[in-house]
């Protein structure tokens, strides 16, 4: 994809610290990290987003992903994987990543509020995840 800055990284068009490369897959680190050492993980292939991704290819994404976790784990106190989804998500880079965050004792950071079930609106929803499973 030409306009796609993630597709710029690997041909090398615009510059990034590489952590990890191979026929497949890249990793690199986040210009603007949640904490020191944010990576992420793409396949070199352009897809948008997880739906789109080919078995074969996201799972050679994952093993090289838990290589970096791996790796950031041993400078860090935990990690965090995310990996965004379309705009509603906050997914503002349309080339499929995972993100790879590096956390610390005390690093100001928090848990995601959760939200409380009220009624049957749990097994309502279960109920058309299920449904909706392909
Ligand atoms: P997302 O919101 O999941 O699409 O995340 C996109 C991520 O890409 C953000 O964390 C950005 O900081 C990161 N990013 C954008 N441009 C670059 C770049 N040129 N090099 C490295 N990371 C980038
Ligand atoms: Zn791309």
């Amino acid at each position: 994809m030409s306009d796609c800055i993630f597709c710029k990284i690997i041909s090398k068009e615009i510059p990034a610290e590489i952590i990890y490369e191979d026929d497949n897959t890249l990793a690199f680190l986040d210009i603007n990290p949640i904490n020191v050492g944010h990576t992420l993980v793409i396949p070199k292939a352009h897809h948008e987003n997880i739906f789109d991704m080919p078995e074969d290819i996201l799972s050679k994404a994952v093993l090289v992903l838990r290589k970096v976790a791996k790796s950031l784990d041993k400078i860090s106190d935990g990690i965090n994987i995310g990996q965004n989804n379309r705009l509603a998500a906050n997914q503002l880079v349309n080339h499929f990543h995972f993100h790879v965050i590096p956390r610390f004792e005390n690093d100001g950071l928090k848990h995601w509020p959760g939200k409380i079930y009220n009624e049957s609106e749990g097994k309502s929803v279960a109920e058309k995840i299920r449904e909706n499973l392909e």
